[in-house]
């Protein structure tokens, strides 16, 4: 596979195109942002971690039976993916009430909500990533109703997958976002990446009652380093996905 010209440059990712017009080539960069960009930092570590994160919880989905634009990890910091016609939509979900949620309805950070939230914002650091409900969406034609049918599926069967593997480590999943987008033969599927940079994830080890960041809050509330926090995340999930015996694409 060969890297040629470069697509696009984010706040987190490169992505690249590749001799297969179907394939693209993406390098995690070590850029962390927050506030949509407000506040930026170099940190050495965190792209690599980021990859190698995200390559192995689409490993652990897709023995779950939920595939992804994930093809294969290629080096530390570089990976290949199925190219989409991604949805402009942040897609969250939420099991107990933090962040921009908390805050909004006033509820205490960690309340336990009744049912799982999904919730959609339209991806846009200009008008910063407004919040957006479904007909919205049919309305302004960002997807037909039975594709958000679809990526709504898809985002609750993520969660319920997600939720299975980090109980598994000890972690509790509060919430996350994730893309979607839509193959060149029509196929909606999970993209994007799926890490501590975009889930909320607390650790239930110290048992102490305290939360313990092991995500990105750590970066955006200077309660730390993340790197640390990553690593622990990533070294549970290798030993999982090896006790499990799941696949990797390397
Ligand atoms: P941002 O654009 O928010 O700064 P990144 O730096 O992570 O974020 O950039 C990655 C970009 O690649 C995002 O715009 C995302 O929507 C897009 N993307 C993710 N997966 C795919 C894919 N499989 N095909 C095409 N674009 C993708
Ligand atoms: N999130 C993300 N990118 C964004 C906004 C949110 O990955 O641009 C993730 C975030 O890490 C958290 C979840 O989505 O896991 C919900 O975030 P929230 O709406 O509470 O926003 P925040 O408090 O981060 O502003």
């Amino acid at each position: 596979m060969q890297k040629l010209d470069k697509l696009y440059e984010g706040k987190a990712k490169k992505l690249y195109a590749t001799d297969d017009p179907d394939v693209l080539w993406v390098e995690y960069m070590n850029q962390a942002t927050a506030g949509n960009g407000a506040k930026k930092a170099q940190i050495e570590g965190k792209g690599e971690l980021n990859n190698q994160i995200t390559s192995v919880i689409f490993d652990l989905l897709k023995a779950r039976g939920i595939d992804s634009h994930f093809v294969k990890r290629i080096s530390d910091t570089e990976q290949l993916v199925r190219k989409m016609d991604m949805y402009p939509l942040e897609i969250i979900m939420r099991n107990t009430a933090a962040g921009s949620f908390a805050k909004r309805y006033g509820v205490e950070e960690g309340t336990a909500l009744n049912k799982p939230i999904l919730e959609f914002c339209v991806k846009s650091d200009e008008l910063g990533d407004p919040f957006i409900n479904d007909d919205g969406i049919v309305a302004l034609g960002i997807a037909s109703e039975e594709e958000l049918d679809e990526i709504s599926r898809q985002a609750r069967a993520v969660n319920d997958a997600l939720k299975d593997i980090f109980s598994k480590i000890d972690v509790q999943l509060v919430d996350f976002k994730i893309e979607e987008g839509k193959t060149g033969d029509g196929r909606i599927l999970l993209a994007d990446e799926i890490t501590p940079d975009t889930c909320r994830l607390w650790d239930l080890k110290d048992g102490s009652g305290q939360i313990e960041h092991l995500d990105k809050d750590l970066f955006r509330r200077d309660l730390g380093n993340i790197i640390p926090a990553y690593e622990e995340i990533y070294g549970r999930l290798v030993k999982l996905a090896e006790t499990e015996g799941v696949e990797r694409a390397e």
